[in-house]
């Protein structure tokens, strides 16, 4: 059991460095970005300069190409965001 528990925990860290998790909407800090994994459920009354045009893909700080499902963004260190999600850190991508 023991050796079994070991094995599982090495396993859980080996995985963990492959593949970062996913960023979930109950982060203390996407809440207070008013980050949403789909932009169209951005709060438009709290956040006034949210256009629908902007999306985690179209962020220059989107660390993936614009076409990746998901991808690191260092707003939220380790957490992978969604193409199509939206903070209020958004700045527009370079073209
Ligand atoms: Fe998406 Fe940009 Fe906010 Fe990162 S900073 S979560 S890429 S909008």
């Amino acid at each position: 059991m023991v050796l079994l528990g070991a094995a599982s925990a090495a396993a859980t860290r080996a995985g963990a460095q492959a593949k970062p998790a996913e960023l979930e909407e109950s982060d203390p800090v996407a809440q207070a970005l008013g980050y949403k994994k789909d932009a169209t459920k951005v709060d438009k009354a709290k956040f006034p300069k949210f256009a629908a045009d902007q999306l985690c893909s179209g962020c220059q700080l989107y660390q993936g190409k614009p076409t990746d499902p998901m991808a690191p963004c260092p707003t939220f260190a380790g957490k992978l965001v969604r193409a199509n999600g939206w903070c209020s850190a958004w700045v527009k991508r370079a073209a």
